[in-house]
C-alpha cells in the first residue's frame, strides 16, 4: 500500500495540530481574561486612585466626596480604611445615611459592620433632650401608629398627646 503510509501520517498529524491550535487559542483567551479579572480586582479592592482620593477628605462634613464613577455600586470598593472612617463617624453619632453618602457605601453595609465587627460599633448615648418627654408607658402614636415611649413620638416626631 504505497498511498497508505503518507495518508496515515497526515491523518495523525492533522488532528493533533488542530487541537494544539485550539488549545493555544483558548490559552491566549484565558490570559486575556485573567488580565481583565486582575484589573477588576484592583478596582474592587479600592486601589484605583480615584477611590483613594474620595476617602482622603472624609472627616469634614462638607467634604462629602462625589464618586467620580457614579455608576459604581455603593460599597463594592470599600476598604478597611473606609470602615475605620465609617466607624469613627458612627461612634461620633453621625447618621448612618450621612455616613453612607459621605463614604459611598450603603446604610445596610454600615449596619452590617456595626453589628458584626469585633468589637461592635457603639452609638453614643442620645442626648436626653432629643427624645422629648418620657411617657409613663408605651403608647401607640396616633400619627404613625408605632409604639413610642416619648412625646413627641420617637418614630415620626409628632406630638403624641393632645
Ligand atoms: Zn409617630
Amino acid at each position: 500500500m504505497p498511498r497508505g503510509v503518507p495518508r496515515q501520517a497526515g491523518r495523525q498529524e492533522e488532528p493533533v495540530s488542530a487541537v494544539g491550535n485550539a488549545i493555544a487559542e483558548l490559552e491566549a483567551k484565558r490570559a486575556q481574561i485573567d488580565d481583565a479579572i486582575a484589573v477588576l480586582r484592583a478596582v474592587d479592592g479600592g486601589s484605583a486612585p480615584v477611590v483613594l482620593r474620595s476617602i482622603a477628605p472624609a472627616g469634614t462634613a462638607q467634604a462629602a466626596p462625589k464618586p467620580a464613577n457614579g455608576k459604581r455600586k455603593p460599597g463594592t470598593w470599600a476598604t478597611p480604611e473606609t470602615w475605620a472612617q465609617a466607624r469613627k463617624l458612627y461612634e461620633a453619632g453621625t447618621e448612618s445615611a450621612t455616613i453612607a453618602k459621605q463614604l459611598n457605601v450603603t446604610t445596610a453595609a454600615i449596619y452590617y459592620h456595626a453589628a458584626h465587627d469585633k468589637p461592635r460599633w457603639k452609638r453614643p448615648k442620645a442626648p436626653a433632650a432629643a427624645t422629648g418627654d418620657q411617657l409613663p408607658g408605651k403608647v401607640h402614636c396616633p400619627h404613625c401608629q408605632l409604639w413610642t415611649e416619648h412625646d413627641p413620638c420617637s418614630n415620626c416626631g409628632k406630638k403624641v398627646r393632645k
